[in-house]
């Protein structure tokens, strides 16, 4: 596959409304404002693939993008505090709808912001993909905020609270400098080939 000839293929507003997949499927999830359209746009090479917000919580859609053989899907951002409750129900409904739905999963990259603790919700998005089987790899966000030893402690860190065994993968990555893309472009290869 090819990540620099990724392109928009539709935005799907309730999962009622998902077409069935055609190809395996990376899909990327992680809080609102962690860098995900930043890192999305960052592995495809693209500035404005994905939209980096300066307003996070905007309408919860799902992003279909085609790359050869592959489809990418732009999960909603959660935990935006202040969204309407009705908006929150729109994330639940349209991310458990994806999963639920019988779909040719083969990675799920889920986005964690290295420089913090993880969040509850992060905790359950991985618990979740733990116990529902599914491949997935922890991307440690915006890794250039902080100095190469910070960045090791977190990432023990953060391995022990998110309960990753050993041969669980992590990634740290910073969009902002192009740290750890090529890993994850790696990663992403392996799991669809
Ligand atoms: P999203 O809501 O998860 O899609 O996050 P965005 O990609 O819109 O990024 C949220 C904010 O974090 C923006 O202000 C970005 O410029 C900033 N950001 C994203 N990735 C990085 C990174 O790797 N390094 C730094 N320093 N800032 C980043």
């Amino acid at each position: 596959m090819n990540f620099n000839n990724v392109r928009f293929e539709r935005s799907f507003g309730t999962s009622a409304q998902l077409t069935p997949s055609t190809a395996p499927e990376v899909a990327f999830s992680g809080r609102s404002n962690v860098g995900k359209s930043s890192l999305l746009n960052k592995l495809f090479n693209r500035k404005g693939l994905a939209k980096v917000s300066q307003t996070p919580g905007k309408t919860a859609t799902i992003n279909f993008f085609d790359g050869d053989g592959v489809t990418f899907v732009d999960l909603p951002g959660y935990g935006y505090a202040k969204v309407s409750k009705s908006e929150k129900a729109r994330w639940s409904e349209l991310i458990e709808g994806y999963f639920n739905q019988d779909r040719s999963f083969a990675l799920v990259v889920a986005l964690v912001d290295i420089r913090h603790e993880a969040s509850e919700l992060d905790e359950n998005m991985i618990r979740f993909l733990r116990e529902a089987d599914l491949p997935f790899v922890v991307a440690l966000t915006k890794a250039d905020k902080l100095s190469r030893q910070q960045q090791m402690k977190q990432k023990a860190a953060l391995k022990r609270q998110l309960a990753l065994g050993d041969d669980a993968s992590m990634v740290v990555t910073s969009s902002a400098k192009g740290d750890g893309m090529e890993e994850l472009r790696k990663i992403i290869r392996d799991a669809v080939a």
